[in-house]
């Protein structure tokens, strides 16, 4: 079964072409990064827009990288939630009309799903159950994965997302967006105690996390030494965040995957190409006695060719959608 696979959640316009859920043919991204730096952050209607500038002419590359034509698609997908509404949108609109031209079905994909689904595409041997630590600019929880379309939250964040503290702590240090490549190149080679940085403890659930006391904590941290003239060990900082954030994720990962009685647990999103945090689900995991898949740095990001892997397992459920397909902000996994 060949999918025609369509990402515009949020800053990435993506098409790929994927043969029978694992076999990628064609994965096309344009990211529109360099022009959100400017701002130092996603400005939603330049998303809107940049994905409707490149979507058409993103989908014939597809198609040619792919060495296939479009009567040869068998079905068509999209990202149909959670994400920028207004960036979704382009996608599912722009899905809609190829399907109706084409005539072939159309299946919506949930954003989370793919990024989970891009370990099926690193590595065959892969199948639930598992447990995931889904960790993106946008969200972060842990879910408890049952089947290939059979899956719960287990534990997620009560504030904010850790991508979006990556990319925050690096925007008052002065770096980039997005926030985490640069955060991780500064963090080599610092101390990762120089800093003592708080731990949080959400009182009724031991799975939920918590990220906006440690941006906090960090933002006055970098004010009072400006304040106060005091020279700042920004390697130092950059590794003890790190390490903060890691601590928030990796054993909450581990005790999930051992109450859900999961033998496996599988890193999915942007967050998951932090070398400190896999490094440390690397090691707990083997002192766990857990196998461990950390998907390749180019499939942490969002791509399409998750959504077209997703998007078979959908379609062997039967979860196809109509022409009254909309996008959804927030959406249940
Ligand atoms: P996604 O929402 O899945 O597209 O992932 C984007 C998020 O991943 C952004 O918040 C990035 O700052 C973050 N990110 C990307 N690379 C890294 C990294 N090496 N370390 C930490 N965060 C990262
Ligand atoms: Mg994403």
């Amino acid at each position: 079964m060949l999918i025609l696979a369509f990402e515009s959640s949020c800053d990435e316009t993506a098409v790929a072409v994927v043969r029978d859920g694992r076999t990628v043919l064609s994965d096309a991204i344009l990211s529109q990064a360099d022009m959100h730096a400017i701002y130092g952050g996603v400005v939603p209607e330049i998303a809107s827009r940049k994905h409707i500038e490149g979507i058409a002419a993103l989908t014939d590359q597809a198609l040619k990288e792919a060495g296939v034509t479009r009567e040869d698609i068998d079905a068509v997908a999209v990202t149909c939630g959670p994400g920028l509404i207004g960036a979704l949108l382009v996608g599912v609109n722009f899905a809609k009309s190829v399907a109706y031209a084409l005539g072939k079905p159309l299946i919506p994909v949930h954003h989370l799903r793919g990024h989970i689904a891009a370990n099926y595409i690193a590595f065959p041997e892969l199948e639930p159950p598992f447990l995931a630590l889904c960790i993106s600019g946008g969200n972060s929880m842990l879910v408890n994965v049952q089947g290939y379309t059979e899956m719960n939250i287990v534990g997620a964040t009560r504030d904010d997302a850790a991508g979006e503290c990556f990319d925050k702590v690096a925007r008052v240090l002065g770096l980039p967006y997005p926030g985490g490549k640069p955060m991780e190149e500064l963090a080599r080679g610092g101390d990762d105690c120089a800093y003592v940085l708080p731990r949080s403890h959400v009182a009724d659930s031991d799975l939920d996390m918590s990220f906006s006391g440690l941006k906090t904590a960090v933002v006055n941290l970098v004010h009072n030494a400006a304040q106060k003239g005091e020279p700042l060990d920004r390697p130092g900082l950059a590794a003890s965040f790190a390490a903060a954030v890691s601590d928030e994720l990796v054993p909450r990962a581990i005790l999930a995957a051992k109450r859900y009685g999961h033998h496996t647990v599988v890193a999915a999103g942007g967050v998951a190409a932090n070398s400190r945090i896999r490094s440390d689900l690397e090691r707990a995991c083997r002192e766990n006695g857990l196998r461990l898949f950390l998907p390749p740095l180019k499939l942490c990001g969002d791509n399409g060719a998750m959504i077209g892997c997703q998007a078979y397992y959908e379609s062997r459920c039967l979860h196809y959608a109509d022409m009254s397909l909309n996008a959804y902000a927030n959406l249940e996994i």
